[in-house]
């Protein structure tokens, strides 16, 4: 595998001269999810001056805290939405193509119990084989019996009609925002994380900046922006309020947050590289059993939720449909007490009518972009497989309402991302153990640090964590146990159990103090199981 240049520091001091420099941006974003890092790098790659200001950290909302699929968007299909289904395929390919090293295809088996399941998904599935073409990843085919067994050994035998398999693919939700972030910074964008942007600056009722806050010196910066975008997630209410407040009462709200639940158990409940997809739960929702980084993790739920913590909490209601909607299909039940993590994540939902009341310049159903009349670029819905559309489509949005005049054409569907290279089919798939592999080509540089022989637990080495202060933007022992290593989502325990160790190399690095208790109670939370 070729070494690829030099990884470029990600000093948090000059990160932070940068912003006190000043100077007017084409592109301000706020939000360091998919969404705002997609923008960030598909603006910068076009030439554009570019600043993002992430709040937390990067990923810290919803990015993380996904299933960790790519999507071709197979439900569209049921739906009829032959456009969308065409527009996911393309993305899919796209991801798997630019981050070989974080995304990869993966085998779902759906396990028929009833005669008629076999034909009836297995004809819709082949039509989404027709329509991805030649960015289809595998035939989909019709499993008997025994072959259903092969592919998912400790699936429930009794009643077991066959299955079928299709193909999809998977990747590191986490892992692929930081390099997004990285990639955009090489290509000249300013990013910047633990740094919310506070207020938003008007002249003459027209949106001209904004105001934000390095949470670890208490420091505040103002800085002027042709175009502000908003890519909070499910926080972008918030922002427009901001917006909003000097001209209107109220501004209505967008969103209609719901939340998912996943649990972490032990790859030897499901001992395979296939996926378990069952269609329609007893409640008739979906639940996913997906082999991912050497465990196996069982989703989701579907519940409202109208308060927005940046740390949700699971109903116990979610867990026991988790656990017993397992039991169902899995030989051996997983219980509470089997569960290694568990994570929840925020959907943002946009409502059918939030268009309303204010300057529409265009609604989908995946996702929506909204500008304000005081020109505020609001981009929430839609998935993480769809990122690089949605970026694409709010840049377009801009330029068509002459935020952008001028913006040169978007090129970054061929555009590899920090560390690619090869292909998908050089990797280990991402359901194996975590390791250095994610790094790609990258990895001879993780390597040169001190500390590579020095595993601390989990495959995460003392280099790891060096690598990822100096050049992923960690600041916080959170940062690297949750989001450049992903030990916090898949094994709780051990990852407080290594909360101290990091902390002293993570002091070494930054000199400050890495919040290990802040970290350790965290992983307390990911382990402990609503009653
Ligand atoms: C349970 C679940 C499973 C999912 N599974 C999949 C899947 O398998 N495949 C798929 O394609 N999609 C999936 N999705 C959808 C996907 O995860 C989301 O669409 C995507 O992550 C949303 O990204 P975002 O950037 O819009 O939001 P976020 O990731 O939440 O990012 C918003 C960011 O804005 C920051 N922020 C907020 N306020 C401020 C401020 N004032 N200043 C600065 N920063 C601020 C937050 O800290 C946050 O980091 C899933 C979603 C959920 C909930």
């Amino acid at each position: 595998m070729p070494t690829a240049l030099p990884p470029v520091p990600t000093d948090r001091a000059a990160l932070l001269q940068r912003l006190s420099e000043g100077g007017r941006f084409d592109v301000a974003v706020v939000g360091g999810g998919a969404t705002g890092l997609g923008v960030a790098l598909d603006a910068a790659s076009r030439g554009l001056s570019v600043v993002l200001l992430e709040g937390q950290d990067f990923a810290k909302g919803t990015s993380s805290r996904s299933t960790k699929l790519l999507h071709g968007g197979v439900r569209y299909l049921a739906q009829g939405n032959v456009g969308l289904v065409k527009e996911a395929l393309h993305e899919r390919t796209t991801v798997l193509r630019n981050a070989p090293h974080l995304a990869q295809p993966l085998p779902f088996v759906m396990p028929s119990y009833k005669t008629w399941e076999t034909p009836f998904y297995g004809i819709g599935l082949k039509v989404y084989d027709a329509l991805a073409g030649s960015a289809g990843l595998g035939a989909t085919d019709f499993l008997g019996r025994e072959a259903a067994l092969r592919a998912l050994p400790t699936l429930r035998t009794e009643g077991l009609k066959g299955g079928v398999r299709y193909w999809d693919g998977q990747f590191d939700d986490a892992r692929l925002a930081v390099t997004l972030a990285r990639t955009a910074a090489a290509h000249g964008a300013l990013l910047i994380n633990h740094c919310p942007v506070t207020g938003l600056l008007h002249d003459q009722g027209k949106l001209g900046g904004l105001r934000c806050e390095d949470r670890e010196t208490g420091r505040a910066f103002e800085l002027r922006a042709r175009c502000v975008i908003n890519a909070t997630g499910v926080w972008v209410d918030g922002l427009r309020r901001q917006d909003g407040a000097a001209r209107h009462a109220e501004v209505r709200a967008m969103l209609a947050p719901s939340q998912g639940v996943h649990v972490v158990v032990d790859r030897d409940f499901l001992p395979s590289d296939h996926a378990l997809l069952v269609p329609k739960t007893a409640d008739g929702r979906v639940l996913f059993a997906v082999p991912w980084l050497g465990k196996l993790v069982l989703g989701t739920t579907d519940t409202p939720r109208t308060d927005l913590p940046l740390e949700p909490t699971a109903f116990a209601h979610e867990i026991d449909f988790i656990l017993g909607e397992s039991a169902r299909y899995l030989q051996r039940a997983p219980t509470a007490a089997d569960v290694k993590s568990h994570w929840v994540g925020l959907r943002p939902l946009v409502k059918p009518d939030s268009s309303s009341g204010e300057n529409t310049q265009g609604i989908s159903r995946e996702h929506t972009v909204l500008i304000s009349a005081r020109g505020l670029v609001t981009v929430t819905g839609g998935n993480w497989t769809t990122y690089r559309a949605m970026a694409e489509d709010v840049l377009k949005k801009c330029r068509d309402a002459g935020l952008l005049p001028g913006l040169a054409d978007g090129r970054s569907d061929h555009l590899p991302l920090l560390g690619a290279a090869g292909t998908p089919a050089d990797q280990p798939p991402v359901s194996a153990p975590p390791g250095a592999h994610s790094y790609g080509g990258e990895r001879e540089h993780m390597w040169a640090l001190p500390g590579a022989e020095r595993e601390l637990g989990g495959g995460l080495t003392e280099a790891m964590v060096r690598f990822a202060v100096r050049f992923e933007y960690a600041r916080t022992v959170e940062d690297v146990l949750a989001r450049r290593s992903r030990l916090l989502f898949l094994d709780a325990a051990l990852a407080a159990s290594l909360a101290e160790e990091v902390g002293a190399i993570v002091r070494q690095e930054t000199g400050r103090d890495p919040q290990v208790a802040d970290c350790v109670a965290l992983a307390r939370q990911h382990l402990t199981l609503p009653a």
